[in-house]
């Protein structure tokens, strides 16, 4: 128990410490660092587990380890070196990583050579070592790089001393091509030009991996005689101050997020900032907006340039304040904005009008049904990316043991396991604390498999087996929740009364084999869940995110998970057991949700990852649409996150009023209960609901947004999963080193951009979601494989890195991809509600069968490979065909009719309408002529994206950069500069290749250095 009072006190200092603390609170025990850095952590205090979420646990082994006393410490783990003891850490801890750091605390005990600190690797020709004496004459701290190919590095230091602490960090920096060593803090060795690809020196198949402390690879060695403590794993090459901080082991100083702390590349004030070295002026602008709410100001100007250049339309950044205190009254303020690598200063005259009368639109759009719409093959007769990625998670999902996704809820309920179940890794493990998420994840993934697979019978049924199978399990098991089991000991019925678990003295997260609480009868009625409902409770009583037994992960979000899937499953099918199950928890949620106070519910929101819920709001209130009954739509505004929708309780001001209250949050944690007050507006009509997302939505895409569609990656504060401390500093607080663009951030803003179509049919919405859905989802799936992106990094030189190829782990992000490739034909259509009108969205190959019009509409094309597509009527019927002209269609788009010239309107960014009495055999063709164009970044217009019509091409790097890709192109015309073959979007540029991102699987660029001549 001590270690865990131990633990909480360093977990409340650094909370109050913590200078993002307004905002969110109760982070996690991390070094400042960010924790997406960080692979594992090993205290080695009184075991070898993981303290990280990566649960990479690692083992003990031999005769005389043991954790023993020690003054400094505490408690550590002794080596003797006689014994073959040592530390085996999972190779895993080696997956996919491009930079590599390990530190730690080490007591040396003798100096016998040979002996090794850290050793790593596939075998003794290709590993890494850090040894402590060295070999031959020269004594000293050895650190040694040996390849497969021959090539051998090696760093030497002055030896460690024998008989006391040291802490040591080796940083192994690739795209710098160094090797350093730092002793206490400081930096002790370096070698330099040392170029080396970790995916080279370790094995991709992770089984090939070795990883070990205190045993060397090559197996006659001696072991290591020391003690151990603290030993920390990062993915990204640590910083000197970064060091000198984990020294320090200051932890109560874990989350201070001022500044940067990673060395980024910089430019000078007066590099060229792109076509706004031409820039000779911009238009000034009027904006009105209504009392209490924060204009909507244009992001681009209209901008005059010099020299004969046609630039584009001026990004401007304009002030973003925390409050709406400008606009409180009537009247009129003028704004001053920025325009980077430029004097010039647009000033925007915002007019304060009248109060706001509550007014947003009505729901006019309906979506089509996956069944109503088919995947075809392009016009050459090859399956399209979509196809091909669709194909390959249906045929894998279709391979899956349903049982193995029910493993965890068999667990928590006590059963036996039937014979072939093998529980899942990764976030689904025994004592994970988020287990059962992916289960929710297949839910809706089998739910969509079943409804998209009409073209394949046997495939249909036997996802349709899954969905029945997995509801029957998940009700029989909820059904036992709160009641006497026929042995008749006592039940508790009542959710909100719910006591400790049977022999322990409070709730705790414990869900090891042997600690985990099995007793449901007193869990309360409707209870379902991969866990017992300790960590709900805990929750409400203020624990915070951790891997402790009094720490929780995220309940909430899990539960999200379970409820969409068994409503999807109900929508597709028509399962009443899987609405009952839904029914049920909603109750339980319910009744302990509404017992708490407002202040509670306001502290549990805005708890880092602890509070994240998902779209607990969407569900509670899709349950009440589904049912009519109120009291889910009561529960689902418990939901409401008050400090971020409203500012606070009294609703002063939030993204209800454009405020934007989400800059340095998490991002994932958020977007779901954004599209939950869509949802909200749906069922209630209450408008700031509606208010709330639309604000959003402008402001992510707008000032958080990559060029693939991805809006997380915080250098500020250091986590690769937040939005940036400030809105439209994408250069100067992105780019995190960890990665950038987590997945499912982008499923889920696909997901609200969808919706918000429905409402309000602005074209700028599917004009994103084309964007994330060729740049982000298509391009986060491995070649031939299901395996599919975390975070995809934009840093120069960097590389995919995917996991999870055979559905038994899952990250967030793999949870999300089943969704994702089994939905893909889902926003190509909509139609009006009143079946009036039918918008064609996408351009992508597929046969829609538009049942109340009785009509089928073929899109027949091979775009993105070619620019043109072929709508064909079959049927007949009277309707608006509304065409997306996209944004990107600077030359707009030409429209034939049975073959004949149209003189329609196209202009980008707009719908062209084709109203017409439609006939059998009627043919629409579309041509959007593709231009190539640049899309900076906003706060560093230098570097920037090159697309090809909506198609990021990104540049094929044969190795790992410190530095952006520098190209120059011609300012008049960029695609002078370019060569290359529009038909397999294959080009070069000064003898590079460049390939669309969702075609590139090697080391890229998406980000140039860009000049113009
Ligand atoms: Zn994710």
């Amino acid at each position: 128990m001590k270690i865990y009072r131990l633990l909480a006190f360093i977990l409340l200092t650094f909370c109050c410490l913590s200078t993002i603390a307004e905002a969110q609170s109760g982070d996690q025990i991390l070094d400042g660092i960010g924790e997406t850095d960080l692979i594992a952590r090993y205290r080695l205090d009184v075991d070898a587990k993981d303290w990280s979420r990566n649960n990479l646990h690692a083992l003990v082994k031999g005769a005389d380890a043991a954790f023993i006393k020690d003054k400094k410490f505490g408690n550590v783990l002794s080596l003797s070196g006689k014994e073959k003891s040592f530390v085996s850490i999972p190779a895993e801890t080696l997956t996919g990583v491009e930079s590599l750091s390990i530190c730690g605390w080490v007591f040396l005990q003798d100096d016998r050579q040979g002996q090794v600190i850290f050793d790593m690797g596939t075998d003794t020709k290709s590993h890494f070592s850090v040894s402590p004496a060295g070999n031959g004459s020269k004594g000293g701290l050895i650190t040694q790089i040996s390849t497969a190919a021959g090539t051998k590095h090696k760093t030497l230091a002055k030896a460690l001393p024998i008989g006391q602490w040291s802490h040591i960090a080796i940083i192994l920096d690739i795209p710098s091509k160094s090797v350093s060593y730092y002793l206490n803090g400081k930096k002790a060795a370096t070698s330099d030009e040392v170029v080396l690809d970790l995916s080279k020196l370790f094995g991709n198949n992770m089984g090939q991996n070795y990883f070990s402390i205190g045993r060397p690879l090559a197996t006659d060695g001696p072991y290591l005689n020391a003690k151990l403590h603290d030993v920390r794993i990062y993915r990204i090459p640590l910083n000197p101050r970064q060091v000198a901080n984990i020294y320090g082991k200051d932890e109560n100083r874990v989350n201070e997020r001022k500044e940067p702390q990673d060395v980024f590349q910089e430019f000078p004030a007066d590099r060229p900032q792109l076509f706004n070295e031409y820039l000779t002026g911009v238009d000034n602008v009027q904006v009105e907006t209504k009392v209490g709410h924060l204009p909507r100001l244009p992001r681009y100007l209209k901008g005059r340039y010099r020299d004969g250049v046609d630039g584009p339309m001026v990004r401007v950044i304009w002030p973003a304040p925390k409050d709406n205190r400008t606009v409180l009254e009537v009247g009129q303020y003028t704004i001053t904005g920025k325009i980077p690598g430029s004097s010039i200063a647009p000033t925007a005259t915002v007019t304060i009008k009248g109060k706001d009368k509550g007014a947003a639109p009505e729901q006019n759009l309906e979506a089509f049904g996956l069944g109503e719409v088919t995947l075809d093959t392009d016009t050459h007769g090859h399956s399209s990316k979509f196809i091909e990625n669709r194909d390959k998670f249906i045929t894998t999902l279709a391979k899956t043991n349903p049982d193995d996704f029910l493993y965890m809820f068999r667990n928590a309920f006590g059963q036996q396991q039937p014979a072939g179940s093998k529980p899942l890794g990764v976030w689904d493990s025994q004592e994970t604390k988020l287990r059962g998420h992916a289960t929710g994840h297949y839910l809706t993934a089998i739910a969509q498999a079943y409804a998209s697979t009409g073209y394949d019978r046997t495939l249909q049924s036997n996802f349709a087996e899954k969905m029945a199978h997995m509801v029957n399990t998940l009700f029989e098991l909820s059904q036992m929740s709160g009641k006497p089991t026929s042995s008749g000991n006592g039940h508790t019925a009542d959710p909100t009364a719910v006591p400790v678990g049977p022999g322990k003295a409070s709730y705790d997260s414990d869900l090891s084999e042997e600690g985990i609480r099995t007793d449901f009868w007193n869990w309360g009625e409707g209870f379902i869940s991969a866990y017992p409902p300790d960590q709900f409770i805990m929750l409400e009583q203020g624990a915070k995110y951790g891997g402790q037994k009094d720490q929780v992960w995220a309940p909430y979000y899990t539960l999200h998970k379970i409820l969409a899937g068994l409503m999807d499953i109900y929508e597709v099918s028509g399962n009443e057991k899987a609405l009952e199950v839904a029914k049920d928890m909603g109750y339980w949620v319910a009744a302990r949700l509404g017992k708490l106070p407002t202040e509670t519910l306001i502290s549990m929101w805005n708890t880092y990852i602890a509070g994240e819920f998902g779209g607990m709001n969407e569900a509670l209130s899709r349950l009440y649409r589904i049912t009519n009954e109120p009291q889910y739509l009561e529960a689902a505004k418990l939901f409401d996150n008050i400090t971020v929708f409203y500012g606070n309780s009294d609703h002063i001001h939030g993204l209800a009023k454009n405020v934007d209250t989400f800059r340095g949050l998490h991002a994932n944690q958020h977007i779901p209960q954004i599209m939950g007050t869509l949802e909200m507006y749906r069922n209630t009509k209450s408008a700031p609901y509606y208010h709330i997302a639309d604000n959003f939505w402008h402001m992510a895409t707008n000032d958080y947004m990559y060029s693939i569609g991805g809006v997380a990656g915080a250098r500020t504060p250091a986590n690769a999963e937040c939005f940036t401390s400030e809105p439209a500093t994408l250069y100067k607080n992105g780019f995190s080193a960890g990665g950038q663009n987590e997945t499912c951030a982008t499923y889920n803003m696909l997901k609200l951009s969808r919706n918000l179509f429905l409402f309000h049919q602005d074209p700028a919405y599917m004009d994103y979601y084309e964007r994330g859905l060729y740049n982000h989802i298509l391009a986060s799936v491995a070649e031939n494989s299901p395996a599919n992106t975390y975070h995809v990094p934009l840093r120069p030189g960097s590389i995919k890195q995917f996991g999870n190829p055979e559905m038994k782990g899952f990250t967030c992000c793999n949870g999300t991809a089943i969704e994702s490739s089994t939905k893909l034909q889902n926003s190509i259509y909509f139609k009006s509600a009143d079946d009036k009108s039918l918008y064609v969205n996408l351009f992508i190959p597929s046969t829609l069968k538009w049942k109340n019009q009785n009509v089928t509409i073929v899109q027949a094309t091979a775009f993105p490979k070619e620019d043109h597509t072929r709508l064909t009527i079959q049927g007949k019927g009277t309707f608006d065909l509304k065409v997306r002209v996209p944004q990107w269609a600077t030359k707009g788009m030409t429209i034939k009719i049975n073959g004949k010239d149209e003189k329609i309107k196209a202009v980008p960014g707009s719908y062209a309408t084709i109203s017409r009495k439609w006939k059998n055999g009627d043919t629409i063709d579309l041509r959007i002529p593709f231009q190539f164009h640049l899309e900076p970044v906003m706060d560093q217009q230098n570097l920037a994206s090159l697309f090809y019509g909506p198609i990021l091409l990104a540049a094929q790097e044969d190795e790992p950069r410190k530095e952006w890709r520098k190209v120059t192109l011609n300012a008049k015309n960029i695609g002078q500069s370019i060569s290359g073959d529009p038909e397999k979007l294959n080009f070069t540029i000064n003898g590079v290749t460049y390939k669309p991102f969702y075609d590139t699987y090697g080391r890229h660029s998406v980000y140039l250095d860009v000049s113009l001549e």
